[in-house]
């Protein structure tokens, strides 16, 4: 089995975050809770941009697609959100985080549309193969929940730590 380094289990969870917390719009809860759904699985082909394709894409709405997904990329690197998951003085530990929110950033910048996948069973195969219907944020964590639940509620690993950052907070 390979070993996911610990910075790369925070990719996702981070993205969703920012994006919860950016969304401004239907369109942009639409992505914050795509990104909410991603299996932990597939977090490191997100990393590499092998997943950009399956974005649920509007084509009419693109390139405001696209600046939304810049701000969440640009939100991350600012490292709005870390203190979510990250304790008062780790923030070297993470500092590798801003290498594939960069590779993220380019991938978004240069998709075009062509790539785009059409089939929502596919792209929100996550999500019990549906678009969302209503946005609701969990009441525990800062993100929209996805049909399966909250990603951070549903991954022990990810509630406990920020439990941990939150007591040490206070
Ligand atoms: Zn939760």
């Amino acid at each position: 089995m390979a070993m996911t380094p610990h910075w790369a289990y925070w990719f996702v969870p981070l993205v969703a975050a920012v994006a919860s917390r950016l969304a401004r719009s239907d369109e942009q809860r639409t992505l914050a809770v795509w990104l909410a759904s991603l299996d932990r699985r597939v977090w490191g082909s997100l990393a590499e941009g092998r997943d950009v394709g399956t974005l649920p894409w509007v084509d009419a709405r693109i390139d405001e697609q696209k600046a939304f997904l810049q701000e969440i990329v640009d939100a991350g690197r600012s490292r709005v959100c870390w203190d979510l998951f990250m304790a008062p003085g780790d923030e070297e530990d993470f500092r590798p985080l801003l290498r594939p929110l960069g590779t993220l950033g380019q991938l978004v910048a240069q998709f075009s549309p062509q790539h785009a996948c059409r089939d929502e069973a596919i792209v929100w195969g996550y999500n019990g193969g549906r678009a969302p219907a209503t946005f609701e944020r969990c009441h525990k964590h800062p993100v929209y929940l996805h049909a399966n639940g909250c990603l951070w509620c549903n991954d022990g690993d990810l509630s406990e730590c920020y439990e941990q950052v939150v007591v040490q907070r206070d």
